[in-house]
């Protein structure tokens, strides 16, 4: 990333939100559950799978918390009524961990049962390092509690995710695999672009090995070549893995990857917090200042520069 991107990644927070809203527009759904069934719709019609999340990893109380649980039902009753393929994402936080261990895995409980039921999927995204060891443990309480319906996502940034897939193996868990987005200490996390990338590889190699069914999560053109060397050299058929990236990030190797053949998945958040996603993917974007900069020309000068 050029250093004039970096620096405005370090000054992300003190940008107005509007701003914030206008540049990230496209990596969010809108803020409803009929916004998140159009984006949808319009991926199914391009032959490419979803993952609805509902944006809320802000909530501060129970009652918000509650309030996601509630969005996730409807979600699941648009996808029934509207006949989608789409499963779901859900963060731990939104649904009360930061509040209390038991609240957030009675909310995960009915998310995942509500998902049972309908025949749907769920997916625990896996947040920074302070709640890996909780999600992992909530996940294993749901898969004991029989919902196999449910999967993780492992960080390949992170030094202990080797060992967790290795611990997780007699679970054969459905698993995507990401870098990882959160800054974390480089005692516990790779902080080398190359060393999380080969982390990626070797984690993608150990879960094949282990046979469980894994999301290759990156929009990284090395990884994605790597994704389909490992699972061609396994024999796995189509329905046997599956690519995910992000809504509005990459969109011609999306297109590329559907139209060799492969499963395709996008993550399609929506809702009323989207101000925590917006600032992570900017802060990924690696034309941040060009768009910041174009952003606020147009609002002194009343022009569109983009
Ligand atoms: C479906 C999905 C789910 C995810 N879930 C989680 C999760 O639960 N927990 C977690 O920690 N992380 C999650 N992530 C984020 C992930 O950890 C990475 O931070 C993110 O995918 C960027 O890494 P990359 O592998 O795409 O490689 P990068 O090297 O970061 O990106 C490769 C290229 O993609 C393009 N690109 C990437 N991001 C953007 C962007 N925002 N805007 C424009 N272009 C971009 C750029 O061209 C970049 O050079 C998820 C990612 C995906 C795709």
């Amino acid at each position: 990333m050029a250093l004039l991107d970096r620096a405005i990644v370090r000054v992300l927070p003190a940008i107005p939100r509007s701003v914030v809203r206008r540049i990230s527009d496209s990596y969010i759904a809108g803020t409803t559950v009929a916004d998140a069934v159009q984006v949808v719709r319009a991926l199914n019609e391009q032959g490419k799978m979803a993952t609805i999340d509902v944006l809320g990893e802000e909530v501060s109380g129970r009652r918000e918390a509650l309030e996601i649980v509630q969005a996730y039902h409807d979600v699941f009753e648009a996808i029934e009524r509207e006949k989608l393929d789409s499963n779901v994402s859900v963060k731990l936080t939104g649904l009360g961990l930061s509040l209390a261990y038991e609240l957030c895995r009675s909310n995960l409980l009915r998310v995942g049962r509500h998902a049972a039921e309908s025949g749907n999927f769920v997916r625990i995204d896996m947040e920074d390092s302070t709640t890996t060891t909780e999600t992992l443990e909530l996940y294993r309480e749901l898969r004991a509690d029989g919902l196999d319906n449910v999967g993780i996502v492992l960080q390949a940034a992170l030094r202990r995710s080797i060992r967790d897939i290795r611990a997780l193996a007699p679970l054969e868990p459905n698993v995507r695999l990401v870098k990882g987005i959160y800054l974390e200490s480089p005692l516990i996390a790779y902080q080398d672009y190359e060393e999380v990338r080969s982390n990626f590889v070797r984690c993608l190699r150990e879960l094949l090995r282990a046979g469980s069914y894994v999301a290759i999560a990156t929009h990284d053109q090395f990884l994605l070549d790597e994704g389909k060397r490992l699972v061609a050299a396994q024999g796995l058929t189509r329905e046997e893995y599956e690519f995910q990236m992000l809504l509005g990030v990459r969109e011609l190797a999306a297109n590329r990857l559907v139209r060799d053949g492969h499963r395709l998945r996008i993550y399609v958040p929506f809702g009323e917090h989207w101000y925590r996603y917006s600032l992570r993917r900017l802060q990924e974007n690696p034309k941040i200042a060009r768009y910041v900069a174009s952003d606020t020309l147009n609002r002194l000068f009343g022009t569109d520069s983009r």
